[in-house]
């Protein structure tokens, strides 16, 4: 209970950091989140991604991209691949405000750099985490490589947690990515 307690005040710390970066943007929290996400991303995103990225509604994500819109840090047009698809892409002033906003959680990560602590076991422990809340339903996005179809969990040589088939190496438990811009997730056979 008090690992759970913890977490919730980190979580709230997340939460003003990301309010004050906001205030300071004259965005919401979700819109910042979401120019941040789109910043990265200049070829775009389909609107449905985004209701998973963030766990929203479709409702609650064309609302905020409504609001973006309006304030012209993003534009959508169709989706060649795809008819029935919307493609979401920043304007050059949205990728601006994402880039400007990356560091809305600098921070956390300062606090994270000086605590003290076994920072692998933890990281570890946090993964399981997010891994169990995964399957809760509770987080619908996590590219983790124990949830990508490149990771084999077979420990290649002792001191390794596995092996990457895309990077052809062996991971040790550092190198375990948490949101590896390569993840593919695991196939679901029917
Ligand atoms: S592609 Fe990325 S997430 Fe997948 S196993 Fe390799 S490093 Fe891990």
């Amino acid at each position: 209970m008090k690992i759970a307690a913890a977490l919730e005040r980190i979580a709230q710390a997340l939460r003003v950091a990301l309010w004050e970066q906001g205030k300071q943007a004259g965005l919401s929290p979700i819109q910042v989140q979401m120019l941040v996400f789109l910043a990265s991303r200049p070829a775009g995103v389909r609107a449905g991604d985004l209701a998973r990225e963030f766990h929203l509604t479709p409702a609650t994500v064309s609302e905020t991209l409504d609001a973006l819109e309006r304030k012209k840090l993003l534009y959508r047009e169709d989706d060649p691949s795809d008819r029935r698809a919307v493609m979401v892409k920043a304007t050059r002033a949205g990728r601006h405000a994402g880039n400007t906003s990356r560091d809305w959680n600098r921070v956390i990560r300062q606090a994270v750099a000086s605590a003290r602590g076994d920072k692998v076991a933890h990281m570890l422990f946090l993964m399981r985490l997010i891994a169990e809340l995964q399957k809760a339903g509770l987080v619908t996005v996590a590219r983790m490589c124990s949830s990508c179809r490149y990771f084999d969990g077979r420990r290649p040589r002792p001191g390794t947690a596995g092996y990457c088939r895309l990077l052809e190496q062996p991971l040790r438990e550092r190198d375990l990515r948490v949101d590896c811009p390569e993840h593919q997730p695991l196939r679901v056979d029917s």
